[in-house]
């Protein structure tokens, strides 16, 4: 068999892998490549290799960089089977959507700003995202299936976001049996709502992520203790608290949280309000997915009836609701995207409550360089917001203990479990520094092979 890597290779996007196996193709993964925006443009949209020749698809969680080129692969001739866990096609259901308004959106801007040049085309249309959608096939953990002739797959759970899962491959060529598994995003223990990631014992090759392979942070349980000081803190002063938060995960991690403090009376009685249409319809499939919740959620769903709702909490769906938040004077909660504070409404509470002392901006995410929400972790005193410039008087304050992703001890600790027949570690999925420095790591533990491939690097297995 032969194994290429083409995307999220050396890098933490566009994850792309293609299997190729007695004669067929199986690609893993099938994400958007986010950079700047001429390269990441051409990178997603010229596939290397011509789509309708790859038989079947297997998608490891919905977040974009691993699904959002998929409606590009369908409107380029794809039409095999995309096998991924039932609450990952549901909640690709609404993000491939939105992700394709968003290219429409940049693809107008980008028209409406250069008059006279050649016209820009969309990456994909709404009417992909939609075309797409017909081939997602979900599968639930723990029962195997066949994407292509002589490859059984199973499902276990990565513990990353909602339906995120580790994929096993037991691949049978020509009558020899090889083991391939691919991590997707692996999460860590005790995080809110979703279960931990399971343990594997048994491969010959493994395909890891390494996105925080270079570090170790706080553990999981402080994380209450913070937002409890926080939201307390800034009531006190009678201001907002203001969240940006990725629609998928951090944001109904965030409300879970919030409902348990307010249960235990330990935050003051202030509304909450979710204030993003994408977080507000990703939260309806989290609540159509009690199968994979974790034994906490299930206990807040048998008390409460509803782990995402509680008495102070509202979802604002509609553009007034959300105007009239923005002028509203008490103290409250706000949570609101986009989570690096890039686009969407969260620009407007920025806005609104960046210049005011007794507000507070609370960070939960991960920032990127460049990014508005970098240059409020770093508490710049002057930000541009929509092209102005403001005076940043409200207070930052900074959670780093809400990651999805295992960090370099978490990792080798799931790696550990491994035996001897571990032939070859690939690390994907990781900027080079982190991917290095979790080789080293691997390689004090057990003596096995470590590759970082490059993009378009192959192997033959
Ligand atoms: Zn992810």
């Amino acid at each position: 068999m032969k194994l290429t890597f083409l995307g999220a290779a050396q890098t933490v996007t566009g994850s792309m892998h293609l299997l190729e196996v007695n004669g067929h193709r199986l690609l893993l993964d099938c994400g958007l490549y986010q950079g700047h925006r001429r390269e990441a443009f051409e990178r997603n949209r010229g596939f290397p290799f011509d789509p309708d020749t790859i038989d079947a698809l297997i998608l490891s969680h919905a977040h974009i960089d691993h699904s959002g080129n998929i409606p590009s692969l369908v409107r380029h001739g794809f039409r095999g089977e995309i096998f991924t866990t039932s609450a990952t096609r549901d909640l690709c259901g609404t993000m491939l959507l939105d992700s394709a308004h968003i290219q429409e959106k940049d693809a107008e801007y980008l028209n409406k700003r250069h008059k006279h040049g050649t016209k820009v085309e969309p990456l994909y249309t709404m009417r992909d995202a939609v075309a797409s959608l017909a081939f997602f096939h979900g599968v639930s953990y723990h029962r195997p299936f066949t994407p292509i002739p002589g490859v059984t797959a199973e499902f276990l759970d990565a513990g990353h976001i909602l339906g995120s899962a580790i994929t096993i491959m037991d691949i049978n060529e020509e009558g020899r049996e090889t083991r391939l598994v691919f991590t997707g995003d692996l999460g860590r223990d005790g995080l809110a709502v979703i279960r931990d990631p399971e343990r594997v014992y048994k491969a010959d090759y493994l395909i890891s992520e390494s996105t925080y392979g270079g570090r170790s942070r706080h553990p999981a349980d402080d994380i209450e203790q913070e937002l409890q000081d926080v939201v307390t803190h800034t009531a006190r002063k009678g201001g907002k608290v203001i969240i940006p938060a990725f629609s998928v995960g951090r944001t109904q991690e965030i409300v879970y949280n919030l409902h348990q403090l307010a249960d235990a009376g330990r935050i003051p009685e202030i509304p909450i309000f979710v204030d993003s249409p994408l977080s507000t319809n990703v939260t309806e499939v989290f609540r159509h997915h009690a199968d994979c919740y974790d034994e906490e959620t299930c206990k807040l769903l048998q008390d409460s009836g509803d782990p995402f709702g509680f008495g102070r909490l509202h979802y604002t769906r509609d553009v007034d609701e959300s105007k009239r938040l923005n002028s509203t004077n008490v103290p409250c909660v706000i949570i609101s995207a986009s989570g690096m504070c890039e686009t969407g409404r969260i620009l407007h509470h920025l806005k609104n409550a960046i210049t005011e002392p007794k507000n507070t901006i609370l960070i939960v995410s991960f920032q990127a360089e460049g990014t508005l929400g970098q240059r409020l972790v770093e508490r710049q005193q002057q930000v541009s917001i929509f092209g102005h410039q403001y005076t940043r008087r409200a207070e930052v304050a900074v959670i780093n203990g809400f990651s999805a992703h295992a960090d370099k001890d978490e990792l080798l600790a799931w790696m550990a479990n491994f035996d001897d027949d571990l032939k070859r570690v690939f690390l994907v999925h990781g900027n080079l520094d982190q991917a290095e420095m979790l080789a080293g790591g691997i390689k004090e533990q057990r003596e096995v092979p470590v590759t970082i491939p490059a993009r378009g690097d192959s192997v033959s297995l």
